[in-house]
């Protein structure tokens, strides 16, 4: 077979979860190998995916014959099905894959997927569960997390930084957050600086540690 580019990937679970995943990469130029067990998904994916198997990926004989091995990333897109999710991620890691990428349903089953060799687990729904929760109550127009408590938001301009430059407004000294950038209604993000003025209905991108960020977008 033909040598596996090192920008492969290989997605296992081809739900809604690693539809996603698979069809994002090969957006973004990867080559991708999809495994499912149903064929109907297989079919119904075929169109989109150049590389489509029906497998199951329980199975170390099958995924050695499939090459896995020989790819860098795996992603396991098993969820709703723990004991399938659980085995997969071990076969690929006796396959000796060294960025193997794992979705979890539940804490305890992100736990176990880090024991039996996942690198990296996400909680896709819990994650955006708490994303929903910041967008629904607060003024934030879009917010992202980074795992050790520093957090971007896209958020309005508040009231008392308005007609004032951001030097001015000094919303770093008072709130403890950075402004990135600065949109103005139908106009391109600009850079912050200093001497930006912050007009009546623009939206500020900005950053620091999540408890302030969290703080700053209420007063808006
Ligand atoms: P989502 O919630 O993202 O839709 P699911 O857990 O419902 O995720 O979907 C997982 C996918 O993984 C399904 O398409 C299912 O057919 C597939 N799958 C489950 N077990 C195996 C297995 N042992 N081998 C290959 N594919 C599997």
């Amino acid at each position: 077979r033909k040598p596996i580019s090192r920008d492969s990937v290989a997605v296992i679970g081809l739900g809604r979860f690693g539809g996603a995943v698979a069809e994002s990469l090969v957006r973004l130029g990867h080559e991708v190998l999809a495994i499912d067990e149903r064929a109907d998904v297989v079919q119904r994916w075929g169109d989109v995916l150049t590389h489509v198997v029906q497998a199951d990926s329980t199975d170390n004989a099958v995924l050695q014959q499939l090459g896995i091995g020989d790819f860098r990333r795996v992603v396991v897109a098993i969820g709703t099905d723990i004991e399938a999710s659980v085995l997969t991620v071990l076969a690929v890691e006796e396959a000796g894959v060294p960025e193997i990428w794992a979705k979890a349903i539940t804490a305890k089953h992100g736990r176990i997927l880090h024991r039996v060799g996942a690198h990296h687990v996400v909680y896709p729904e819990a994650a955006m569960g708490e994303r929903v929760a910041h967008l629904v109550t607060g003024k934030m127009i879009d917010f992202m997390e980074f795992d050790d408590g520093f957090a971007i938001v896209k958020t309005r301009a508040p009231g008392e930084a308005i007609g004032k430059t951001l030097a001015e407004a000094a919303l770093r000294t008072r709130y403890g957050v950075t402004v990135v950038g600065v949109k103005r209604p139908d106009q391109d993000f600009t850079y912050a600086r200093p001497e930006t003025a912050i007009h009546q209905g623009d939206l500020l991108i900005v950053s620091g540690p999540t408890l302030k960020v969290e703080s700053f977008a209420a007063i808006t």
